[in-house]
């Protein structure tokens, strides 16, 4: 889940494989360097920790070249140390190389195919495919790539310096992203197009082991057996204003502030005249009347808890059993999806490891696939047959906020499509909730203006607290996972959640005098029970935050803080709730001066399993 760049040109590359770097540095932050070749010779230069760190290196060195590799690291195997820090040469120093994804055979490939006595300056897996590269070298640097990558297991992209071609970058990539792209004077590679996206108009894509060679001027690619193939290219598209912070002092809250536009972008996508369209979705109605028998939703991390909510809204209106699973399990597991599953698999950038191999393996056991990304042509989006595209826009923060309110919507237009295709609910029934869905932009404004300086306050309250935990009941328990898990992605606070009635069983015995409890209400059928279990943690103590809404409000007991949120339909509630969450971890990681963009050991898009 490292970032990747390579540039060939005819000026000094190191300033911009910099700045390459700098723009992937969420996707890994725990080293970096960059390879050149410079008299051909390669040259490294390496560091562990931020870019800013490599940049002390290169000050002392000044290196020049028109060629060359970047790297910047989430480590995987070995820790974060300067001398695991990418990019890998080849004992001859032939060769140097980034990787990008897990070599899951290195041990026995240093075993079965490398000398035994061979000395290794790493601990990566990585280290083994440039000692490989060195093996299969024979005049021919594609040749020695394809018979390299014959041996390896696992997933990659790789980024290739071999010195007998000074004016050459090499490349190839399976299962892990790369993207090359071609301007006038110079060319690049990286592992997301948003390090190079102002180069060119056009981008290539390598999969399934395709392997490219590029040149300043021109690219060739090659299949996984090194035979020259065409391969074609895809549009461009710049959305400038989302790679700058502008007034806001971190990417996470200007992408905060920008959900009722991502909210808005999204339901204008999905909606016409008073109807749910899907555009991409070419399910027939017969399929979801008659056939279809179960929906799964398989997605990770904070995509996984806009499934639980999914579920929520979707069983309900569909009358149909709703499932969500962890794509790391669902994919090693047996699951039990045929012909008549609908199959959901959610992820931001399209390109989550995990969520791929469990839409890989639906697929062969027959369900119908749909995919919610963020991203188009992203992986994800190619390999589904059908697609519900999030207009979030580019997000950058590392914990996710506009693109999770953004899926959500995707999940609400999904569930409501689905009923009316079954016959549960009537055109006016739909027309009713496009018309409130219409609503939610505004609603989400309003309520981040109504909520953001009760929350600051709150923040101020709780942020020495070593523990915290979040309540709730069905879609806000769902919620409050959300909730949860963003106050430990970023502020490191130790944050638990539970079902609300579940917190006796056990995990009562761990509140305190003080400890904060984050409970969620806002449900009216359960709302009495939810307000038990807060009285339940108050009588032993804890701290009571409340978050409900402006119709519930009044009824809240046992609560020593209330926060509100503006009224919507129950089946929309979660997109207001999660708002307050948002700005309490928000504001309690600023407090505790934490990297909010880039938390510790996180990285933005997960590529690795
Ligand atoms: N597995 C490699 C390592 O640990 C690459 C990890 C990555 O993709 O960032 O160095």
């Amino acid at each position: 889940m490292c970032g990747i760049i390579g540039k060939t040109g005819i000026n000094n590359v190191v300033p911009e494989l910099i700045n390459g770097l700098k723009s992937l540095e969420y996707r890994g932050y725990d080293s970096s360097g960059i390879a050149v070749i410079n008299n051909g010779k390669i040259g490294r230069f390496r560091a562990s920790g931020k870019i800013s760190e490599l940049e002390k290196e290169l000050e002392k060195y000044r290196p020049e070249s028109e060629i060359g590799i970047g790297h910047t690291r989430w480590a995987t195997h070995g820790s974060p140390t300067k001398e695991n820090a990418h990019p890998h040469v080849s004992p001859n120093g032939k060769f140097a190389l980034v990787h990008n994804g897990i070599i899951e055979n290195a041990e026995e490939i240093k075993k079965t195919l490398l000398p035994p006595d061979r000395e290794y300056s790493s601990k990566t897996d990585t280290e083994v495919a440039v000692h490989l590269l060195e093996k299969y070298y024979d005049g021919d640097p594609v040749k020695a790539i394809v018979s390299a990558c014959k041996e390896i297991k696992g997933s990659y992209a790789f980024g290739i310096l071999c010195e007998d071609f000074p004016n050459t970058l090499f490349a190839v990539a399976s299962a892990s992203p790369l993207v090359a792209v071609k301007g006038e004077k110079e060319s690049y590679i990286a592992s997301d197009l948003c390090a190079v996206r102002e180069k060119a108009d056009l981008v290539y894509r390598l999969t399934e082991g395709e392997i490219c060679s590029i040149e300043h001027n021109e690219i060739k690619f090659f299949d996984s057996e090194g035979k020259e193939i065409e391969k074609s290219a895809d549009k461009i598209s710049v959305d400038a204003q989302d790679l700058d912070k502008g007034e806001y002092e971190h990417f996470m809250i200007k992408e905060i502030m920008q959900q009722p536009q991502a909210v808005r972008n999204t339901i204008e996508s999905l909606v016409s005249k008073g109807k749910i369209i899907l555009p991409e979705v070419s399910i027939t109605k017969g399929f979801f009347k008659n056939e279809i028998s179960e929906i799964v939703i398989v997605a990770c991390g904070s995509a996984y808890h806009t499934g639980l909510v999914g579920k929520n809204v979707i069983e309900p209106l569909c009358k149909v059993p709703c499932n969500v699973h962890i794509a790391s399990e669902f994919r090693y597991s047996e699951p039990l999806v045929n012909e008549n599953t609908l199959a959901v698999f959610i992820s931001q950038s399209g390109e989550t490891a995990d969520t791929l191999a469990a839409l890989r393996l639906a697929k062969k056991c027959g369900a119908q696939v749909l995919s919610v990304v963020n991203v188009e042509g992203s992986a994800i989006a190619e390999e589904s047959d059908n697609v519900i595209y999030t207009k979030a826009g580019r997000e950058i923060a590392v914990a996710t906020t506009k693109a999770y309110s953004a899926q959500l919507i995707a999940l609400y237009a999904l569930g409501i499509f689905i009923a009316k295709q079954r016959g549960k609910i009537t055109s006016e029934q739909e027309r009713n909730f496009v018309e409130e869905m219409k609503r939610l932009p505004q609603k989400i404004g309003e309520t981040l203006e109504l909520v953001n300086e009760d929350v600051k306050k709150l923040a101020k309250e709780i942020f020495q607290s070593p523990d915290i935990f979040y309540i709730g009941r069905l879609s806000d328990y769902a919620t409050a996972s959300e909730g949860s898990l963003k106050m430990k992605e970023i502020t490191y606070i130790n944050s638990q959640v539970y079902a609300a009635g579940e917190l006796k069983h056990g995990t009562i015995s761990l509140i305190n005098e003080g400890t904060p409890v984050v409970a969620i209400a806002s449900q009216c059928g359960i709302f009495s029970k939810t307000l038990s279990n807060m009285a339940e943690v108050s009588a032993r103590g804890a701290k009571v935050i409340a978050v409900t809404d402006e119709e519930l409000r009044g009824d809240v007991t046992d609560a020593d803080e209330i926060i509100t949120v503006k009224n919507t339909l129950k089946e929309f509630k979660s997109s207001l709730l999660v708002l307050p969450l948002q700005l309490l971890s928000y504001y309690t990681a600023k407090l505790r001066g934490c990297n909010i963009d880039k938390p510790k050991n996180l990285a933005k898009s997960v590529t690795v399993e």
